[in-house]
């Protein structure tokens, strides 16, 4: 069954020494770690198939071709899309974000309305906000609650003939908080608005089935799930795909080029422009690969394990608050220390070999709401375990009476 030792012997990175400890890697919301099998099929790309895709007659260009599309094929099922071809490869999730933002530039009027939701990454914020300074389209939030979840009574309110497009997390980096999307899709569906999910955060934990779901778009990024960086997916449904203008123009997403007038090719190639990160694809299947085997039925039962016995041991430290308490949430933690600003704390268990992330966490909105310049991040993995989480609380115990 579920064997973590035997996991986490597929990840090198994890029997590393820093600052003269065993590392604890805690920042697996910002980027996860890479197991050997992935590792090995990037070494292999490069030993034995590297060349351009999609052009040459030659073999290693059409066996390259092979392993890239049998990629976006793999992406395909397991995010269940109905076609290969609503799988656009992207450098990642912000990629996908802008990619999307800047193909309604086209179709947004003056006075249409966006809705976003306070728990947002900045990469799914900053984007609309240029894309509404391009087209007059109005921006409306959909407000936090206490607890880290989403008001969603004012959505139904927010939600209008006017409105265009809706965009959410999945899952907020920041906070946990798994968001009510099925909900948020359906009644965005229901007032003739498109959605868009930002997956980046959710991908990790929980398989999304694109078809069930119904999401119009769905980003995500391949290093959250023990792929490489520089890669992710953005998966559109066909019609609008098709409706939407190219992103960028350049070779391999064109048709035919004229100097009077240039046509643009089928999915998922006309929004691939360019040489794309080859190897990082071919992995990003094998992450996928590699996390099904582990099974994620698997790891969400022992993730919300390691949430449960993490939570009630910090929750122990006098002083200690934790940020975000929705009882929907993905094993992250993010919690302050009252009187002791994250950063000291950060460094603290950084010096002890445990590596969690401090800071805003590119979601600032989130920090206003609770009127605190961050918080320290514990963001857990799979392969973590709970002697893991025993030396990040007594790590905390002694980062505290060192600075009190
Ligand atoms: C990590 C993350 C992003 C950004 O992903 P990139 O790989 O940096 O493009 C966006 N949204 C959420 C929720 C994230 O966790």
């Amino acid at each position: 069954m579920f064997d973590v030792n035997k996991i986490r012997s597929d990840f090198p990175i994890l029997s590393r020494q820093v600052n003269g400890q065993s590392l604890v890697y805690f920042d697996n919301a910002a980027t996860s770690q890479t197991p050997t099998q992935v590792i090995d099929v990037i070494i292999d790309y490069y030993t034995r198939l590297n060349s351009n895709i999609h052009r040459g007659v030659h073999k290693l260009s059409q066996e390259a071709t092979e392993a890239y599309e049998a990629a976006r094929k793999t992406i395909q099922q397991h995010f269940n899309a109905l076609y290969a071809h609503e799988i656009i490869l992207t450098a990642g999730t912000t990629e996908g974000i802008n990619l999307i933002a800047s193909g309604y530039t086209s179709l947004l009027n003056p006075g249409d309305e966006l809705i976003i939701s306070a728990l947002e990454h900045h990469s799914n914020i900053v984007p609309w906000q240029m894309l509404c300074d391009r087209t007059g389209a109005q921006l409306k939030v959909i407000p936090m609650t206490a607890m880290g979840t989403l008001d969603m009574e004012v959505f139904d309110s927010l939600l209008n003939d006017k409105t265009r497009l809706v965009f959410v997390n999945h899952v907020s980096n920041a906070l946990g908080t798994v968001n009510p999307i099925e909900e948020i899709i359906a009644k965005a569906h229901a007032s003739g608005a498109e959605v868009l999910i930002d997956g980046a955060q959710a991908c990790p934990h929980i398989k999304p089935d694109l078809q069930v779901l119904n999401a119009d778009y769905y980003v995500t990024s391949a290093h959250k799930l023990c792929g490489p960086t520089g890669v992710g997916m953005l998966y559109g449904k066909e019609a609008l795909l098709n409706k939407l203008p190219p992103y960028q123009g350049g070779g391999e997403m064109i048709a035919t080029v004229t100097f009077e007038k240039t046509t643009y090719a089928d999915l998922p190639h006309k929004f691939e422009a360019g040489t794309p990160n080859i190897a990082g694809g071919i992995a990003f299947g094998a992450a996928l690969e590699y996390m099904n085997r582990v099974g994620f039925e698997n790891i969400a039962a022992y993730e919300a394990q390691l949430l449960d016995y993490a939570t009630n041991g910090l929750k122990n430290i006098p002083g200690l608050k934790i940020y975000g308490e929705s009882p929907n949430k993905t094993a992250v933690i993010s919690f302050n220390v009252e009187g002791i600003h994250p950063y000291d704390i950060g460094s603290i268990l950084d010096q002890m070999g445990i590596a969690v992330r401090t800071g805003h966490h590119c979601a600032q909105p989130i920090m206003d709401f609770y009127e605190i310049p961050g918080t320290i991040r514990a963001s857990f993995s799979f392969y973590n375990t709970f002697e893991e989480i025993d030396r990040l609380e007594a790590g905390i115990r002694r980062a505290v009476a060192m600075l009190q």
